[in-house]
């Protein structure tokens, strides 16, 4: 599983809300995680009321196993080469920390850290360090075959009618949901938008479920 904890916001417009924040994200449990890195959006909060976003600047774990990928991801791609080397130097604990997580998750009941074995050990891919989320796509991307890769589907309405963009929001989430991609909403005045992104193989079903016949 992916380890995150709640944080709590207080927005310029005074709403006061919760969100996740990831500390380890584990692709293989999470596969939606993985379109949220790709779109920018990991650790990325937006106020339900006024759509106002966070970039919460975090460190984080990133694991796909599938593509033997692991990776240490600082936030900052513009950190100092004296910061850069202190993480690099802590990294060897940040390491063996990810190791234990993966261990958890192999025995299924995720209470207690069981050391590694030498070889199991060796079974772990390399630790990559990234910096910044720029350089955490273009690794993704690197890895995943076309198909995998992060594709978008837009859909929008004029209607200035607030029920109404609920509604087609409500819709388009289902949609998402059942598609397995992940929504994001762009509110402005006089257009409604939500972007389903998602694998491209994913995106391009539901364009022929929306298109039928065509
Ligand atoms: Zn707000």
């Amino acid at each position: 599983m992916s380890r995150s904890t709640t944080q709590t916001f207080t927005c310029p417009c005074g709403e006061v809300f919760t969100s996740s924040l990831y500390e380890y994200v584990n692709v293989a449990h999470d596969p939606q995680l993985r379109y949220i890195v790709l779109a920018g959006l990991l650790n990325v909060s937006t106020c339900p009321i006024c759509g106002r976003r966070v970039a919460i600047a975090s460190p984080f774990i990133y694991s796909d196993p599938t593509y033997d990928l692991l990776a240490y991801v600082h936030p900052r791609s513009d950190a100092p080469e004296e910061a850069r080397m202190l993480i690099l130097e802590r990294l060897r604990s940040v390491y063996m920390d990810a190791a234990s997580i993966q261990e958890q998750q192999k025995d299924g009941n995720g209470g207690h850290t069981v050391s590694l074995t030498p070889r199991e050990a060796e079974e772990m891919p390399p630790l990559q360090v990234v910096f910044g989320l720029d350089q955490l796509t273009a690794l993704i991307n690197g890895v995943l075959p076309p198909e995998e890769r992060i594709g978008r589907l837009a859909l929008s309405t004029r209607s200035r009618d607030e029920a109404e963009r609920g509604q087609f929001m409500h819709i388009a989430r289902k949609l998402a949901t059942e598609m397995g991609c992940n929504i994001e909403v762009e509110d402005m005045p006089d257009e409604y938008t939500v972007w389903l992104y998602g694998a491209r193989r994913r995106i391009g079903a539901l364009m022929r479920e929306l298109t039928p016949g065509v």
